[in-house]
This record gives C-alpha cells, sequence and structure tokens, in this order.
C-alpha cells in the first residue's frame, strides 16, 4: 500500500519536530519554510530555551512533558548532537506570587521532585541571584537548558535521513482542497498531498486557511551581560531561571556562549507586531535602560550593560495556550501554532501529535485545552 505523502508548512521547532514524527513512521514528508531551518525571523532561536517539569501553566502539560523529555533525548541519541542539559531550573519571587503558589501547587499534585528555599538557602547555594528577604526559591532537578537552532537543524536532518523532503526558501503561497487531498503552491510550482499540516508560528494570520486566526505576532526580546565569573554562571552552577519580582520578571539563562547571560524581559512587554515581517531588529534605548536596570537589582554577578540584544517574534493566542488540532471546515488539514513565549520545551510531543492527528485523525494526548474551535 502506499504510505500517504504529507505537506507541512513551516519548519521552525513545531514543523521541523512534525516532520521528524512523520518520517520516523515511513510516511512521505514534504516540508517548506519560507527561510531556512534555525533561522533567526521567527520564534526558534535563539540560543537557549527553558526545559521545565514542573508547569505552572497547568498540569495537564506534566504528561506532554514527560514525553517531551524522552524524545529530546532520543533526537539527541539518533542525531549525536548535545540540545539539552539538565542543570535544573529556579522559580524565584515572593511565596504568594501566583506562578510560585502555581508551581508548587504542580509539584505537589503530580508528586514531582523539587525543593523550597529560603531567602538565605538561596544566596548560599545560587548566589548569582540576589533575593528580598522573604523571597523563596523553587528547585526543579529535572529543569535544564534547550539549544533552540541546532534542536531545529537535527530534527530536520533526521527527517531527512528518514525520507523526508526539505525544501528551504519555498514560502507557501497558497493550498486548496483536491478530490484526493490538497494542493500546495509554492514558487509558481504546486505539489500534491493528502494531508496538510500548518505549522507557520507567528506567520499564522497570514497562511492559507488561517486567516483571522487569534494568534497574534509580538516581539520578544533577549538581551546577554558579561558575567563577572564566567565559571560561576555556565549550566554546571547556574540554573535556568524564571525570576518575579516587583520591580522586575524576566526569564534568565546560563552562560552558553563564554561571555554572557541571557535574559528575556517579561515585565517590560511583548508589543504586538503587524506580522513577523516588520519585525524590529533593534531594541530602543529605553528599553535597554530598563533591562539593565533589571541585571543591576537580581543579577549580581554581572555587568549591567548588554553585550548583545536580539529580537524575536512569537505567535500569543488570547489564553496563551497553542492551538492544535483540525483547521475547522478543512478536512485533511492540520493546524499547530500560537505556542504563546513556551512551546520550545514542548515541541518534539507536538510533532508526535500532528503525526498522530495527520496518520489516524486522533490522538492519545487530550486536546482539549489546545481546541482550534475555543476561539471561533
Ligand atoms: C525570545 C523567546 C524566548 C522563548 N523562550 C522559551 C523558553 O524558554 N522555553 C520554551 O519552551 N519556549 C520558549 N519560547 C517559545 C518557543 O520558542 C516557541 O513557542 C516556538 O519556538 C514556536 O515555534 P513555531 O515552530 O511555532 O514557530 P517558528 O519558529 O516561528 O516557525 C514558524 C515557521 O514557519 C515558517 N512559515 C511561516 N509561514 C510560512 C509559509 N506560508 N510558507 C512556508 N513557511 C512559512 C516561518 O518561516 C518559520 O520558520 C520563546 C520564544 C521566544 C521568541
Amino acid at each position: 500500500m502506499t504510505q500517504p505523502r504529507i505537506g507541512v508548512v513551516g519548519t521552525g521547532v513545531i514543523g521541523a519536530m512534525t516532520a521528524w514524527r512523520l518520517a520516523a513512521r515511513g510516511l512521505h514528508v514534504v516540508a517548506f519554510d519560507r527561510y531556512a531551518g534555525g533561522h533567526d525571523r521567527g520564534a526558534s532561536a535563539g540560543e537557549s530555551r527553558i526545559f521545565r517539569t514542573i508547569y505552572k501553566e497547568g498540569g495537564e502539560y506534566v504528561p506532554l512533558l514527560r514525553r517531551a523529555g524522552e524524545l529530546w533525548r532520543e533526537l539527541e541519541k539518533t542525531t549525536g548532537r548535545d540540545l539539552l542539559t539538565l542543570c535544573g531550573g529556579l522559580t524565584i519571587g515572593a511565596p504568594d506570587h501566583p506562578d510560585l503558589v502555581a508551581v508548587r501547587a504542580c509539584a505537589e499534585d503530580h508528586d514531582l521532585p523539587h525543593e523550597v528555599l529560603d531567602a538565605a538557602g538561596a544566596a548560599e547555594r545560587f548566589p548569582q541571584h540576589r533575593l528580598d528577604p522573604g523571597e523563596i526559591a523553587v528547585l526543579d532537578p529535572n529543569a535544564g537548558v534547550l539549544r533552540p537552532e541546532p534542536s531545529v537543524q537535527a530534527a530536520l536532518a533526521e527527517a531527512e535521513r528518514l525520507g523526508a523532503e526539505i525544501r528551504p526558501y519555498s514560502p507557501v503561497t497558497g493550498v486548496r482542497r483536491t478530490a484526493a487531498g490538497w494542493l500546495i503552491t509554492t514558487g509558481g510550482a504546486t505539489v500534491e498531498v493528502d494531508h496538510l499540516v500548518l505549522t507557520p508560528g507567528p506567520w499564522a494570520r497570514h497562511t492559507p486557511l488561517l486567516h483571522g486566526i487569534a494568534v497574534e505576532p509580538r516581539l520578544i526580546t533577549a538581551c546577554w551581560f558579561a558575567a563577572r565569573d564566567v565559571a560561576a554562571h555556565r549550566p554546571e552552577r547556574l540554573p535556568i531561571a524564571v525570576r518575579r519580582h516587583p520591580e522586575a520578571g524576566f526569564s534568565c539563562f546560563p552562560v552558553l556562549d563564554g561571555v554572557g547571560v541571557k535574559i528575556v524581559p517579561h515585565h517590560l512587554g511583548w508589543p504586538a507586531i503587524d506580522t513577523p515581517e516588520s519585525l524590529p531588529r533593534n531594541a530602543s534605548v529605553e528599553f535597554l535602560k530598563a533591562a539593565s536596570a533589571a541585571a543591576a537589582r537580581l543579577l549580581p554577578g554581572v555587568r549591567p550593560d548588554p553585550v548583545r540584544v536580539t529580537t524575536f517574534t512569537e505567535g500569543f493566542t488570547p489564553d496563551d495556550h497553542a492551538i492544535v488540532g483540525a483547521v475547522p471546515g478543512s478536512p485533511g488539514a492540520t493546524v499547530l501554532t500560537g505556542f504563546s513565549g513556551h512551546g520550545f520545551k514542548l515541541a518534539p510531543v507536538f510533532g508526535e501529535i500532528a503525526a498522530d492527528l495527520a496518520e489516524h485523525g486522533t490522538t492519545r494526548y487530550d486536546l482539549t485545552r489546545f481546541a482550534p474551535s475555543r476561539f471561533t
């Protein structure tokens, strides 16, 4: 029997993992991207990403994270690439901050290993962070740091090795339903497939079949600050962190480039942009001063002037949970988009889910939270 042919539109981390999981089942895959895998114009670049297993966003993510963890290790094994370092993860802030409350509840409800440190205990173990009296840190020993560019490239390389056709610089400009499946238009050519998987990230609104979808592209800026003692800020000694504080909030990543600690400020807002194609490539001086102030206040071991600043875009939904499932009114088409700032760690399991939906039209995972119909 001829295996079905699946078209994947977009090879950021979600599309790359989808291509890998489909190809691993022996299905025929053709994957398109307007740029090339690992590019820095969307959501899947920037040197580092947080992997966490205690999930403040909801306990229903826990089984997804377990499977994602297994698949990250499988991808590392099959490609020989070092993608995930379990350096641990801290959530730091006031004990009654909603994120701290949610992290502790998730750890307790799901019996996940964790430690709660008071300000003095955290200062002793992790002097890289300055805590105010009364603040706490929750340590997730199974958290860590992922490397986004090599991850996307590893998934695409493995998909290609298993027979997938990867087409960079191939923007998909149209799709049309046929009697047998879908006709994809790219660069004046057409490609026929049986099933379509749309993984356009923040480009969702500009993607055939998805116009009007509730995914807003937003600007996220990352800043790197030179560590005074680099060794003390490498993953061997510095976990990833989510910092909550009345004056600042950011995610924080250990030194991977031999120079800088990365922070992604949360408290300065992630403004909407019209389209990912209009992503500003520079940060304003006001933004940089505010990010520097946050670093000076809360990270005593860094020089508080950024040595590197980069902008990215990500697609956000109104409830900050992704849209995953059948495209309403378009049989044979699946969408995965709007990962709202926390999709990277989950990408392999969502690739598996996409493969389930393309191959069988169903999956063993509960997708209620991600139903495309919830915004229509
Ligand atoms: C700065 C930043 C920090 C983050 N931190 C974390 C973190 O610590 N942990 C975590 O888990 N998550 C994090 N996230 C979120 C995570 O990175 C994203 O959820 C994830 O990368 C989304 O991947 P994607 O494949 O949906 O989108 P993208 O990576 O943007 O990929 C979409 C792809 O589709 C292509 N495309 C679009 N339209 C078309 C078309 N018509 N034809 C062909 N190709 C098309 C684009 O070129 C692009 O390559 C962060 C995001 C950002 C931006």
